[in-house]
Parts: C-alpha cells; structure tokens; sequence
C-alpha cells in the first residue's frame, strides 16, 4: 500500500469515527498523527485538530522546538487546547475554514509562532533555523561550501593535505584513515546493483593518551562537515543496567545533526577507550560486562535500524522516536591499549626464536614503536572478540609524541595554541613572540607529564597567566617575548615599549617568573 494509500485509508477510518462521536476513543488505533502517522496506541493521547486532524504530544513539542521557540510548554498548551473556552473557539474556526490548509489552521493555534512550516515537518526537512545551525561545523563559515566536500568524494591525498595542516606527524595513521575515508564515501555513493557490496571501513586506532586520536577525528568531520558524535566506552552498558546503552551513541550523533536523520546517518562516531572493554585477559576472572558491550555494538557496527529519540537535546522527555539506519555511518574506535607492546613483542620474539633463521629470543624487547607491528591476533589477544575485529577492517596505529613533534604542535598547526594566545595579545595591540629555546623548554616540559599534547596547554596557560593579566594594565607595551629563561623559571620575559621596538631599551623581567 502506498504511503497515500495509508494516509486517505486514515483519514476514511478518521471520517467515520468523526461522524459518530459516541465511538471516539473505543478505538484509538484508528485515529492517527497527522506528522508522524502513528496511531493513538503507539503515540499515546492525540490532541484533536479541525478538519479531523489529529497530533501526537510529542510531535506537538517537536514543532516547537523546531521553530524554536524558547518560552514554550507542551502543558500549557495542553491546557490551552483542553480548555472548553478554545475548544469552542476551535469549532468555530473549523466552521469557517473548510477550505484553509492545515498550515494555515496551525498558524492559528493559540499560543503558536507564525513562521511555523508544516512541509518541512512531515519531510523532516530543516526550519530556517536548522538551516543556519547545518553549516556551523564548517569552519569556513555558514553557508559556505566544506573544506572537503562528501558528495564530490576527495581524493586520498586531499583528505590527507587537509589533515596535515592541523594534525603534526602521524603520518601513517593519517594516510591510512584518508583512504578508508574515501572508500567509505565511495561506497555510500555506490549501488549494489551488480550484486558487489563493498564492506564498510570501520576504524580500530590504536595510540598513546594525548596521541592524537580524538583530534584526527573531530579534525576530519570538521573538514568534511559531517555530524560527529564522541562516546566513551567505559559509559556503554548493556540494555538494562545503570550508564548509557549502546544506542544512545546514536542519539549524540542525531543530535550533532540537528536531528536531521538523512545528515546523522552520514556521519562519524568515534568510540573512545575501546581497551577497556576488553574481556580481561586472566581466564579466572571473567569480565563478562565489557565483552557484552562489545556483543551489544556488532549489530550498530555492521549496519542496522536503531530507533533513537529525536530530539534529545530538547529539555523535555516527551519526545518521540526515529528510525537510525547505522549502514552508513562510519564507526572509529580508539584507545590506548596499554601492555599490548608487550603481547605484540611475545609473539615476534616467539616467531624470531623459531626455526631454521632463529635469531635472539629478546630482539624486539627495545625496539621503539613496537605498536606499529599490530597484528589482529594481538587485539585478539588483548581481548577485543574476534567478530567485533571483524567489523572494524581498517586498524593503524598513533606514534607516541617526542619531544620535537610536541614543538612543533605548539607553533605549527593551521590553530596552534602559540597563534591563539599571538591573537589574542594582538586585540589588545601587543606582538607576542616566543624565542625558538623556550618552545623547546616547553616541549621538554610537557615530555615529562606523560600525558601527550594535553600537556601542553595546561603548561602554557601557566606562563601566560601572568602576562594576559598584567599586559592589559598597561597600555605603553608594545611586545612580549617569552624567553627560556621565563619557562625554566630564571627570569623573566622581555617585554618591550611602544615607539621603542628597535632593540635598545628593553625592560626585562617586569613580570616575575612564574612561581611554578
Ligand atoms: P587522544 O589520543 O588521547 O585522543 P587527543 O586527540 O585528545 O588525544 O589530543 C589532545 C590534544 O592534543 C588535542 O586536542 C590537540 O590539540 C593536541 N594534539 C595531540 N596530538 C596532536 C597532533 N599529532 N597534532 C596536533 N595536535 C595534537
């Protein structure tokens, strides 16, 4: 049967039922929503509207929050619409607009906001608003094509030239993740018509704390204005006890695209601190729970219809379910998964020892970068289950950071934190510069806390306080170079006078060094 088949078959049944008011409500799963089409069983209570047009309560909220209106209750215009004064003020205006739209009537309700498009809501298209909001994570500004553009599918290489302006080094894990881009956008585009269905390119990256990995990932939905959304693993519960279940990673995604389903379905989930839900290694103790997270995310991995409720950033629980199809969505995992050097050198010192060419039985113990040498059979081993490994084809691996890659992040990315605080002192008319030595210092100084790039940031807004306090009070500075000497706590930074630049009059140490 048609879908127009459905609706006049509906509005029939709805006819009948008008004409005979002693039936209304002895059967409910006649009447049906006039947006959503479910019937008063699956929808609940349905708001009764001229013209024998019926609402659910939820798509009732979802049109206020689509047009977004900030002060609006679904009680109070529950209330509105229960109240005998405006249900007679309905009956009168249903009297004298046999001919008017529904659009129209519904411009009409109390209390509902005129720019109400009633098209755009049975399409699940976009208000003026969502409009605007679809192009926010498109750092080109709104409106604006993406860096990268999806539906023109861009080359490996460009996905990568894009990734190398913000992301340093990595670069294996970036050349990796650039193909498995393209090949999945080329497979959403693909039909399947010759019977070759091409398998999805789900991601499993492996890398060190403060690597990278979330940062490679928000960088490229970013480029390629697709919704992202960041779960973490350890909140994943199955069905039933107390966290997040599994399909609320879908919800996040929804939400990041503004609940439009066809964007959502489009787009990149990342599923952070995927090691820990490894079933535990020691056969004594099994870890039953993460390794049915894992069970619970093979069916979200492979492709499958989730409902999820639409709107979930809306502040009211009311709100009514959609349909997800998981098909197309591009799943990456990440984690750090620590120890697994050590399965990776077992199993090569293993392979060396053997043989006809057996070689020293410790070869690999202090070879760097050991995780580069990933094979599944590790991951196997670690504990993640073979068929959630088989669900995610593409692995690579992160390079921990050294000490001149953390440099380099400083100073080099298209957003680097050096050009955001150089901004920042630029509104207030002040040069900000750093000496190529105290970059070093802080690189070195990061190195130390173990934690990756994060580091960096948190050492850095150290030093600055200081300055972004102090340099305001004065109008007359001009410049301020952070020297090595300021970062390894033994002087201060040069600052320098407006109208003095040329060198010679210089005030040194105006700003105590730090007391870190
Ligand atoms: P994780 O690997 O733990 O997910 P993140 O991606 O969250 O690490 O990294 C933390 C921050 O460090 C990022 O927000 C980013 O600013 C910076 N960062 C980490 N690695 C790099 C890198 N290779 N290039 C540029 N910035 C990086």
């Amino acid at each position: 049967m048609s879908e127009n088949d459905e609706l006049h078959k509906g509005e029939e049944q709805d006819h009948v039922q008008q004409s005979d008011p002693k039936d209304e409500g002895k059967d409910s799963s006649r009447k049906f929503c006039y947006l959503c089409r479910r019937t008063e069983n699956q929808a609940g209570p349905l708001v009764q509207l001229p013209n024998h047009i019926h609402i659910c309560n939820p798509c009732m909220q979802r049109t206020f929050d689509m047009i977004g209106s900030d002060n609006f209750n679904i009680d109070q215009i529950f209330a509105n619409l229960q109240d005998p004064q405006n249900r007679k003020e309905m009956q009168n205006m249903q009297q004298n607009m046999q001919e008017e739209s529904f659009a129209d009537w519904v411009k009409k309700m109390p209390g509902m906001p005129s720019n109400v498009r009633v098209v755009d809501l049975r399409n699940q298209g976009k208000t003026e608003k969502q409009e605007k909001k679809t192009g926010k994570g498109n750092q080109s500004g709104e409106g604006e094509p993406p860096i990268l553009d999806i539906s023109a599918i861009p080359a490996p290489h460009k996905i990568k030239a894009s990734l190398d302006e913000y992301v340093i080094g990595q670069k294996q894990a970036k050349k990796v993740m650039s193909v498995a881009v393209y090949n999945h956008y080329k497979r959403v585009a693909a039909d399947y018509e010759d019977g070759i269905e091409i398998e999805k390119s789900n991601m499993l990256m492996i890398g060190p704390t403060g690597s990278g990995k979330t940062y490679l990932v928000k960088t490229l939905a970013r480029l390629l204005d697709v919704p992202l959304a960041i779960a973490d693993a350890t909140s994943l519960t199955e069905a039933g006890y107390i966290g997040d279940d599994i399909e609320s990673v879908i919800g996040k995604l929804l939400a990041a695209a503004d609940d439009d389903v066809e964007r959502a379905e489009h787009g990149i989930v990342f599923i952070d601190e995927i090691d820990k839900i490894a079933k535990k290694r020691d056969a004594h103790h099994r870890d039953i729970s993460g390794e049915a997270v894992q069970q619970g995310l093979l069916k979200l991995l492979e492709g499958g219809e989730v409902e999820v409720p639409l709107g979930a950033g809306s502040k009211n629980a009311m709100v009514p379910m959609v349909t997800v199809d998981t098909k197309n969505i591009l799943f990456i995992c990440g984690g750090a998964f620590p120890d697994l050097a050590d399965i990776i050198k077992e199993r090569m010192n293993k392979h060396s020892a053997m043989g006809f060419q057996s070689d020293l039985k410790d070869k690999y113990d202090k070879e760097d970068n050991i995780i580069r040498k990933v094979a599944v059979e590790d991951v196997r081993k670690y504990g993640m289950i073979p068929e959630f490994l088989g669900r995610l084809p593409v692995i690579f691996t992160l390079d921990a950071l050294d000490e001149e890659m953390m440099a380099q992040i400083l100073e080099q990315p298209k957003n680097a934190i050096l050009k955001q605080y150089q901004k920042l002192l630029a509104l207030d008319e002040v040069k900000l510069e750093f000496e190529q030595e105290a970059v070093l210092a802080i690189a070195k100084a990061a190195m130390k806390k173990d934690v990756g790039a994060r580091a960096l940031r948190a050492i850095l807004e150290e030093y600055m306080l200081d300055i972004m306090y102090e340099i305001p009070k004065d109008d007359n500075i001009g410049s301020v170079t952070i020297t090595r000497d300021y970062i390894e706590h033994k002087g201060g930074p040069v600052i320098t006078m407006r109208g003095l630049e040329r060198g010679s009059h210089k005030f040194q140490g105006r700003i105590a060094a730090s007391g870190t």
